[in-house]
């Protein structure tokens, strides 16, 4: 059932919130806990659960979220509920307010039901790195669901709560997505508010969305989009009715490129097959593909892992001991030493190290600077792309999800599946991945659009036409 029904259902009092956010918050503490989807499950949803009910009773005016339940990834504040960002640094952390996205779906009604696992500081792709352990893939338990947002997508796919809110900075929606078998968003970057969400790379971070189908991401978006004061990135650019959007569906006349570059080495011979067959059903849905060439696309990667540690190791620096973390000793220094290196996970360790490296003196010019050369560059290609082509396909990821442990002793292995994605926050354009299809073993498949910077509608109007 979409959202928008079952929140006509709650209104018409067919259905009772409190009942509904019961049964969620009940399959978030069994299979939710078997998965290791959350780091907090929020047990008091159920009382604004009966608010909502009252104020329906009452005939009080609700909003388009009205008693719907959801989930929130756990690096984005809500306020009075342990924020940890999926470190053990921030294990006892309260946020004290809550993010603009936050404020939003709860303006409308939504009931957060619980925080999603995920990777420390949103930094991985398989949720391997949380320091509360991986996430596991529903639709195989010896796979992991991906990164960062894994705790998320397996809510998702495991129908825990009716929507997700996740951040993609280099995929986290999207890769995870791709490997459950649900679908993922990412904005254009500046769409959706970032403030109150606990800072990766500030350049890249966006907020997206995880539901069943792409009528209901369509929907939330249209809640989550627009200006934010309180956010200095996002635009003033108009709000449409993104729903309205995804119910037109038609790709007819719609030029889709594919670059040749998606195509290349590394890719699953299965996952290339069921990507080929989607641009073939959007051929016969009345659509122009296109073969085109986007030439830095192979070395986004290598920009990707320059700038994202860079801006890393600035915003992490906030972590002093005092602010934020635990407190291990009355020395400032010692402190602020202690604490990091006891709390903060490998890989965020790693990534500080890689970006205080590439900022350094010296290395800047070479690292940093010749990295934000490329990704303007790379911008500048893909715009002109857009000035033929409607869109840009392919495969979200290289391959299907990982077993646990495939791959999280190889970081640069793990940093490869993320050679599709981050495309889209390097230029801050908005792409989704939906499912096209299974592998032999009946591994979800993903499949990526992306569209040009504010072009949401037309990614939701193609979209609808991939989903399998
Ligand atoms: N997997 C990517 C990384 O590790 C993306 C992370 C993200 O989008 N938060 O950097």
């Amino acid at each position: 059932m979409l959202i928008s029904e079952v929140v006509n259902k709650i209104k018409s009092k067919e259905l009772s919130s409190e009942q509904l956010v019961r049964e969620h918050i009940e399959k978030a503490k069994t299979l939710g806990k078997e998965l290791n989807a959350f780091t907090t499950v929020i047990e008091e949803a159920i009382e604004k659960a009966r608010e909502i009910d009252r104020k329906i009773a009452a005939g009080e005016e609700v909003g388009t979220l009205a008693g719907v339940p959801c989930t929130v990834k756990d690096v984005i504040m809500t306020e009075g509920v342990r924020t940890t960002a999926g470190s053990q640094y921030l294990k006892d952390f309260i946020a004290p307010y809550s993010a603009t996205v936050v404020k939003k779906i709860e303006a409308e009604g939504a009931i957060i039901i619980g925080k999603t696992n995920c990777d420390p500081f949103a930094f991985g792709g398989s949720g391997e790195n949380s320091g509360y352990g991986p996430a596991l893939n529903p639709v195989d338990k010896s796979r992991v669901p991906g990164g960062s947002s894994s705790g998320a997508a397996a809510a998702a796919a495991a129908g825990i709560g009716l929507f997700s809110l996740g951040t993609d900075t280099g995929g986290s929606v999207r890769e995870p997505a791709s490997f459950v078998g649900t679908v993922g968003f990412k904005p254009t970057y500046g769409r959706n508010s970032r403030y109150g969400l606990i800072a990766m790379a500030s350049s890249f971070d966006t907020v997206g969305i995880f539901a069943d189908s792409v009528n209901d991401v369509a929907y939330v978006e249209t809640i989550l989009a627009g200006k934010d004061p309180l956010d200095a990135t996002t635009y003033d650019h108009p709000v449409p009715d993104y729903t309205a959007a995804a119910q037109k569906s038609s790709v007819k006349g719609m030029r889709i490129g594919v670059p040749k570059e998606y195509f290349a080495e590394g890719l699953d011979d299965e996952v290339r097959e069921k990507v080929q067959t989607a641009i073939e059903n959007l051929k016969e849905q009345g659509a122009e593909i296109v073969d085109i060439s986007i030439p830095l696309l192979p070395i986004g990667l290598a920009v990707y892992y320059v700038l994202v540690p860079a801006e890393i190791s600035s915003n992490m620096a906030r972590y002093d001991g005092v602010r934020f973390g635990p407190k291990v000793s009355e020395d400032y220094h010692e402190n602020m030493m202690k604490g990091r290196g006891q709390f903060f996970e490998p890989e965020v360790k790693r990534r500080i190290m890689i970006g205080t490296y590439a900022l350094s003196a010296g290395y800047a010019d070479a690292f940093y600077k010749t990295a934000a050369k490329v990704r303007a560059k790379l911008t500048q290609q893909v715009t002109d792309a857009f000035k033929d082509v409607d869109a840009v396909v392919g495969p979200t990821a290289p391959c299907v999800a990982p077993k646990i442990g495939e791959k999280s002793d190889d970081p640069l292995a793990m940093y490869l599946m993320d050679i599709y994605t981050v495309t889209a926050n390097l230029t801050g354009c908005p792409a989704i991945s939906v499912k096209c299809g299974t592998n032999s073993e009946g591994l979800p498949i993903g499949f990526q659009i992306m569209t040009n910077r504010f072009e949401e509608e037309k990614l939701f109007m193609i979209a609808q036409n991939c989903t399998n």
